[in-house]
């Protein structure tokens, strides 16, 4: 928050935040600098900028729906892959070249994943950002922003570890979710993150090296949050870790044969006027019989599961790191469909790792056609400085890769559109998450097998359980009519 008069990159002007809106404070008036926060990746990555969003609301600071309206631009990175890194990079040099060239006080930042891997180091090569900000220190956001703003730093670079950091990305926006809001601004569903980082090291991946070691935050916690939400109106939560089936491991003992994630779903699930949960990323070797069995006695865990494979080959698999078989993983999903029929089984996969061949990419289309996924995320190898998969030998020509993912998309896609198919003519419970993206006079829910449906509501029913018949399919999007017997 900037105050009139006050310090800072206004301060030669006495106010130089020309978006920002003027609001009173008693005798006081108040400048408020607009923020525009653009996100790449995952899940977690938007759960961050979530938290971000809500802590500057908390400072005053109003939300700006684009980049040429706001007085500070966030970019909240992933570095998953080369082509985020390079977006965001481009991006940035753009902003850098058209916004501050317009308007000089402009406050460009760099947050998450890829300025934690880079650090300073990112500066050299994008010389106009002034905050950098790593994945253990979103919650310093609003400080940092403050001290620039007031000019008592010129730029500030914080991407060190931070003992704690994995219980303060709580706070969610808009602030409906868990208090003050308006109505319509209520979501019906939302992301708790649950945990920090990564141990288990795939050689592919440079997950543990941006978010740390595994940290969990205490099940009170969580549950205190999942109850702030539920009585802001969410009816499902979706609990966020990296691999969430790793949940508490070192916090928490197991007690009666439970581990520390099934004893988090077990009290989740107490929460009164929460009607589904979620869960995203597990690792299929995190599917004991306690998880599996979880999914016969909790009315409330949904009937889906996000299970990455990354591969159908046992060789590639070991050269992975992911400490899973071809077998162990079908044994999973086995036991999964068992306890739950209408199991809707989503996955990850990757072409091209080094040294795949022919034959371990069939394993992986064999794979695909032994499960039958309902939906799959494909992404072609991309090396990450520093994993060692990005020095093993036999990496694949960038064709080749492109030629895999065709085929294995083909595969997936023609798999997901007939299991759609198959719904047609069923009833199916749906939670009603709002106006249809490209219809507004349709409502929007999902099945929970997760699948999106789409249907005449005749009024907003944002939040209401409701039973469709499903009259048909397209691509990944069921249509169903109301209350029809
Ligand atoms: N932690 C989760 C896991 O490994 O089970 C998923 C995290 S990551 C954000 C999502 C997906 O990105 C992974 O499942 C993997 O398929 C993909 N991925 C990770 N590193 C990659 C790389 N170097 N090249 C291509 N895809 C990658």
């Amino acid at each position: 928050m900037v105050r009139e008069g006050g310090a800072g990159r206004g301060r030669d002007e006495g106010i130089a935040y020309g978006n920002g809106k003027r609001g009173t404070d008693k005798s006081k008036l108040i400048i408020v600098p607009s923020v525009y926060i653009k996100t790449y990746g995952c899940q977690m990555n938007e759960r961050d900028s979530e938290a971000v969003a809500a802590q500057l609301a908390a400072r005053g600071y109003s939300l700006a729906a684009s980049e040429g309206a706001a007085d500070v631009i966030l970019l909240n990175t992933c570095s998953v892959r080369d082509m985020a890194e390079r977006k965001a990079i481009g991006k940035m040099q753009s902003l850098a070249a058209k916004v501050r060239r317009q308007r000089p006080k402009v406050v460009l930042g760099v947050l998450g994943c890829m300025a934690q891997s880079r650090g300073a180091r990112l500066l050299e090569q994008l010389p106009d950002v002034d905050l950098v900000i790593g994945t253990q220190k979103f919650h310093r956001t609003a400080d940092y922003l403050e001290e620039i703003l007031a000019g008592k730093r010129d730029r500030i670079v914080d991407v060190e570890a931070e003992a704690g950091s994995e219980g303060t990305i709580k706070e969610h926006w808009p602030p409906g979710h868990g208090g003050a809001g308006g109505a319509a601004a209520r979501p019906v569903t939302a992301f708790v993150s649950i945990m920090q980082g990564c141990n288990q090291y795939c050689t592919f991946c440079i997950v543990p090296y941006t978010r740390g070691e595994e940290r969990s935050r205490t099940i009170a916690d969580i549950v205190a949050e999942c109850r702030q939400l539920v009585e802001g109106g969410v009816r499902e939560i979706t609990l966020l870790g990296q691999i969430v089936t790793s949940y508490g491991k070192r916090e928490i003992p197991a007690r009666n044969g439970k581990s520390g994630f099934v004893q988090l779903l077990e009290a989740v699930h107490e929460v009164e006027g929460l009607e589904r949960i979620r869960f995203t990323s597990p690792h299929p070797k995190g599917y004991g019989d306690d998880l599996v069995e979880a999914y016969g006695r909790l009315p409330k865990l949904c009937e889906s599961a996000h299970l990455p494979a990354q591969s159908g080959s046992d060789r590639i698999l070991k050269l992975m790191h992911r400490g899973c078989t071809r077998e162990r993983f079908l044994g999973v999903v086995e036991k999964l469909r068992r306890v739950q029929p209408r199991m809707g089984i989503t996955t990850d996969i990757i072409v091209g790792f080094p040294g795949e061949t022919e034959e371990d990419f069939e394993e992986t289309l064999a794979l695909a056609r032994e499960v039958e996924f309902d939906n799959g995320y494909l992404f072609k190898y991309s090396p990450r400085q520093d994993t060692p998969a990005a020095a093993l030998p036999g990496q694949v020509p960038q064709d080749v890769k492109e030629e895999r993912n065709a085929r294995l998309l083909a595969l997936v896609n023609e798999i997901s559109g007939r299991r759609y198919g198959e719904r047609v003519g069923e009833r199916m419970e749906v939670l009603v998450e709002g106006p249809s993206r490209r219809n507004a006079a349709r409502q929007m829910g999902r099945t929970r097998c997760n699948r999106i449906v789409v249907f005449e509501g005749g009024k907003d029913r944002r939040g209401e359980l409701v039973e469709l018949k499903i009259e048909r399919a397209g691509s990944f999007t069921l249509y169903g009519i109301l209350n029809s017997k």
